[in-house]
């Protein structure tokens, strides 16, 4: 729970990718390494920072205000989605999202934080037709111009989603409902956008890749080989952190072993 706001992390799908730690995070030293084990242990296998990366890919439900359902990111997708090539196997958010008692029908918004092929995945369903047809999709619209040449990801995303009136696309920061509010973070892409769900006292911030890793929480400095932009990410990640520091929010990530984790 955040305040009113009932918070679920689901993992689409989890394991090792082939990368390793090091080629992942070059710029990293080697106390930046142990700092980032100490915290988040099993993101290493056992071959350690030179061995692959291990890592889930989550979505989290937010339930809130007036029982609206949002979903912020939606993992891997189905064995036919662009993900499907390199992620740890196919995806079981459907499954997930039926456990926890939600028809995809009820679901009202999807805030995408970017269009990366792993946080994507089950904007189409395995029928091939979008899976939450009575959702907004929330999307920077810097993001949407930004992938204008990539076919695979604009097939399976922005191309349904518009010819089905399901596509929003926002212009900088937006308030989607009463605590829910999105901020653009740019750097890991263009377009890249973060989640704030404040009720209360309390504050949680749904980073998307903001961070990917414990590497880039104990040193917000160290870029990601993937990043777009490594000195707008810092620079995001170094903002949002002292934000979150100033609002006492804890962080729910895409990518860590733990969904929910405080700043060090
Ligand atoms: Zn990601």
């Amino acid at each position: 729970m955040v305040g009113s706001f009932a918070v679920h992390a689901l993992v689409d799908a989890a394991g090792p990718i082939d990368t390793t730690n090091r080629e992942a995070f070059p710029g990293a030293s080697e106390d930046d390494w142990a700092a980032a084990r100490a915290l988040d242990p099993m993101a290493f296998g056992p071959d350690g920072v030179d061995g692959a990366w291990v890592l889930p890919f989550r979505a989290f439900v937010v339930i809130g205000p007036d029982d609206h359902v949002t979903i912020v990111d939606l993992g891997v997708g189905s064995s036919a989605s662009p993900a499907a090539a390199w992620a740890p196997g196919p995806g079981e958010l459907p499954e997930k999202l039926t456990a926890l008692g939600i028809g995809a029908s009820e679901v009202g918004t999807v805030v995408l934080t970017h269009l990366h092929e792993d946080h994507v995945g089950w904007v189409l369903g395995r029928a091939g037709l979008p899976m939450f047809g009575n959702a907004e999709h929330v999307i920077q619209a810097a993001e949407v111009a930004a992938v204008a040449d990539e076919r695979a990801i604009v097939e399976a995303t922005v191309d349904p989603l518009r010819s089905f009136g399901l596509l929003r696309q926002v212009d900088g920061p937006v308030s989607l409902r009463p605590g829910i509010d999105l901020e653009p973070t740019p750097g890991h892409t263009v377009g890249h956008q973060s989640v704030w769900l404040t009720s209360g006292s309390e504050t949680l911030l749904l980073t998307g890749d903001l961070l990917v890793h414990a590497v880039q929480l104990v040193a917000p400095s160290v870029a990601y080989a993937a990043e777009d932009d490594p000195v707008a990410a810092t620079a995001s990640r170094e903002r949002m952190y002292a934000e979150a520091r100033r609002r006492g929010a804890s962080l729910a990530t895409a990518h860590l072993t733990e969904a929910f984790v405080a700043l060090p």
